[in-house]
């Protein structure tokens, strides 16, 4: 017969699949129960919407049974309790009374990309958005942090409202259904509808909580979508997170060139290349015979990103069902082929990505 503890030295070989710790060390094995072949595991998750708890009960079962295939294993997932929960934050941060979370040391994001306009309502929010829906589709994993704080819209176009749950490690984004894990201060505020006018340093502090106190866990990209502007609100973000790279986007009717030449001299302070120029509402498709009409004339956009020596991502249409979809909540589900070289540029970048350790912040 096995005992309980060479089942919970068993247990010290499962990982906590985000925590990357040992489910025995992070002290989620609340009990061990043997009954001659029955064997009972209750295991407290450090949330209850753990996203991977399913592999963690699997898991559980795979490492008692190596003891003895014919164990009859039983396990029971419940929530650590606040306390709990609380021992462990401390336990993380290495015995210290900390305010912040331990999230920042253990998020592992490899790549992250700032969308950027010159203005609002130029399409900046939908393509991060598809950015990240298409990334997702490609099998990445993938992030959104809404950065948009006085207009956040990133919640609405993927659908998501339910607030953030608290785990012991940090705050656990909401995952939309492709599998995205969205943070957006409207996720936090009651009502959505409530306007936010905030100033500089608060907008500075949420946006750091957002980096340092969110459980991101593993990430390949996570998509940042800007405030709008490349002036004050839009430089604060950028101070405050490791950019990898910018992608802007621009309309036919924008002043593209003083855009374009702003962002690019924001990114030369920054230290930081812009990726690539993505023209939205470019023109429209008739829907009545599939011709193509340039409403605003042929865009100029392909011959400034060469002349600021980026690259052309392409043009996307406007089409009533990226407003469509994006209204109810299903802009996951909007597919264009005019937009694939975008999402291939980025898969391609963080595939090449080499370190995945923590980041810090600039400041
Ligand atoms: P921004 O983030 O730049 O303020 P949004 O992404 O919120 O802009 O888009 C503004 C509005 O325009 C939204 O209602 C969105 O659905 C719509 N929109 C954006 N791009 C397109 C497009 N290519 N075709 C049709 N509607 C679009």
């Amino acid at each position: 017969m096995v005992s309980v503890e060479q089942i919970r030295k068993a247990l010290e070989g499962v990982m906590d699949p985000e925590i990357h710790r040992s489910i025995v060390e992070l002290n989620m094995v609340r009990e061990i129960k043997v009954k001659g072949k029955k064997v009972d595991v209750t295991i407290a998750l450090t949330v209850a919407t753990c996203p991977l708890q399913g592999s963690i009960a699997d898991d559980v079962v795979k490492a008692v049974q190596a003891l003895d295939p014919k164990l009859e294993v039983n396990v029971t997932l419940t929530e650590m309790t606040d306390e709990e929960k609380k021992a462990l934050t401390e336990k993380l941060q290495g015995g210290k009374q900390r305010k912040n979370f331990p999230a920042a040391q253990l998020n592992k994001i490899k790549t992250v990309v700032a969308v950027m306009s010159g203005k609002g309502g130029v399409g900046k929010s939908t393509v991060a958005a598809l950015l990240a829906a298409g990334l997702r589709r490609k099998g990445l994993r993938v992030g959104v942090l809404d950065a948009d704080i006085t207009g956040p819209s990133i919640p609405l176009l993927f659908g998501v409202h339910e607030p953030p749950a608290m785990g012991a490690v940090g705050i656990m984004p909401p995952v939309s259904r492709g599998g995205v894990k969205i943070m957006s201060i409207n996720l936090l505020l009651r009502d959505e509808g409530q306007a936010v006018i905030w100033r500089g340093p608060l907008i500075t502090s949420a946006i750091q909580q957002f980096w340092s106190d969110v459980f991101w866990g593993d990430l390949d990209v996570l998509v940042v979508d800007m405030p709008p502007g490349t002036s004050d609100a839009a430089l604060t973000v950028m101070q405050n997170l490791p950019v990898s790279g910018i992608i802007l986007v621009t309309s036919p009717q924008d002043l593209a060139e003083m855009v374009v030449s702003k962002a690019a001299d924001m990114a030369k302070q920054m230290k930081t290349p812009i990726w690539g120029i993505v023209e939205n509402m470019s023109y429209a498709i008739c829907p009545h015979c599939g011709e193509r009409i340039d409403i605003f004339g042929k865009g100029k956009t392909e011959a400034l990103a060469a002349k600021f020596n980026t690259a052309f991502l392409g043009q996307l249409p406007i089409d009533p069902e990226i407003s469509k979809l994006g209204d109810s909540g299903e802009i996951e589900a909007y597919l264009n082929t005019a937009f694939e070289p975008t999402v291939e540029m980025v898969a391609e970048k963080a595939s090449k990505a080499t370190t995945a350790s923590p980041f810090k912040f600039r400041v």
